[in-house]
């Protein structure tokens, strides 16, 4: 009886460890997540604004311009990712670092180019970077429609503070709008992802990393439609994409019911994030505002001029056309 007592107890034991273990070295590998915490104070009051996101998108409109690989851009991941948490999105089953997907970026380094300044990747990579992922489950998870945002941005240059309001936390706003609105459904045939990028504006490697470190099935991808520099004074915006893919059809059609003038830039260029998957071969594109260079990369792109009526407008239109993909996907 004694022995059999020492053998459970030891068995105990083992899986207490074991699940210890465990625990540490995946808390170890988190980005700073602050009071991620489905019971903190914070998130009750967020809760009571959910339907305000104007205030997560002033708060990260106060980071320092959220460089690639900076603190200042880590903050910005854990604000986003809290939010997913407010919104019920979920961590991806197979992905162990809960909400996050880290990497490594090279030192930034500047360069003037026509007007602007633009940012690009140098020597080895030696600072960390993250993507935040939060997913929402439909009927059939096999079936995945992909928004996405990036929500660094261009940082301190010459001892000025570039918000990056515009470029690109337009962006991050309706990808939270969308979120909200589609988890507000009570079915959903497809599922959906929302993925915040980190790194852009170095050269696009938040992207890609997602891409070749793809925490789902490339064949459950329905497409993917990333959203940058979308805020304007005037109801016209551009899509960017390889070829008019069906998607593009899509997205221009669901804009035009909005009240948009919607005019098509297909070229290969790495414009923006859409660029790795449509060189994969998916289905994607990228939305921008036809006047999207007016004040980008200068230290004037900043939160008091967000256009926060033109960005509902946006969000409703692709919650419009992820709503009719949903009703016509048949199991
Ligand atoms: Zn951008």
């Amino acid at each position: 009886m004694k022995k059999k007592l020492a053998i459970t107890f030891s068995i105990v034991l083992i899986i207490s460890c074991t699940i210890g273990v465990f625990s540490y070295l995946i808390l170890k590998n988190l980005p700073n997540w602050g009071s991620i915490n489905k019971k903190s104070p914070l998130q009750t009051e967020r809760i009571e604004n959910q339907n305000d996101n104007h205030n997560i998108i002033a708060q990260l409109a106060k980071l320092k311009g959220r460089a690639a690989g900076t603190k200042y851009e880590k903050e910005a991941a854990t604000l986003i990712a809290r939010e997913f948490v407010n919104l019920d999105l979920e961590p991806l089953p197979n992905n162990t670092n809960f909400y996050f997907q880290t990497f490594k970026v090279p030192q930034s380094e500047s360069y003037i180019s026509g007007e602007r300044l633009r940012f690009r990747g140098q020597g080895p990579p030696v600072l960390s970077s993250q993507n935040v992922f939060g997913f929402l489950p439909g009927t059939n998870k096999d079936k995945v429609l992909i928004f996405t945002a990036h929500y660094d941005g261009q940082g301190i240059n010459n001892n000025e503070i570039y918000e990056s309001a515009n470029d690109n936390l337009s962006g991050v706003y309706v990808l939270l709008k969308v979120a909200q609105a589609l988890k507000d459904r009570p079915k959903r045939n497809l599922s959906y992802l929302f993925v915040a990028f980190g790194s852009e504006e170095i050269g696009l490697y938040g992207s890609e990393f997602f891409l070749q470190n793809l925490p789902i099935r490339s064949d459950t991808i329905l497409g993917v439609i990333n959203c940058d520099t979308v805020s304007s004074e005037k109801e016209v915006m551009i899509l960017q994409a390889f070829t008019k893919n069906p998607l593009v059809a899509k997205v221009e059609e669901a804009l035009t019911n909005y009240n948009f003038r919607v005019k098509l830039e297909l070229s290969k260029l790495r414009t923006s994030d859409h660029y790795h998957f449509s060189a994969a071969g998916l289905d994607a594109l990228t939305i921008a505002a036809a006047d999207w260079l007016e004040g980008n990369h200068t230290p004037q792109d900043t939160y008091e001029k967000l256009n926060f009526k033109i960005l509902d407008q946006l969000g409703k239109a692709l919650v419009d056309m992820a709503l009719t993909m949903d009703e016509h996907t048949m199991y």
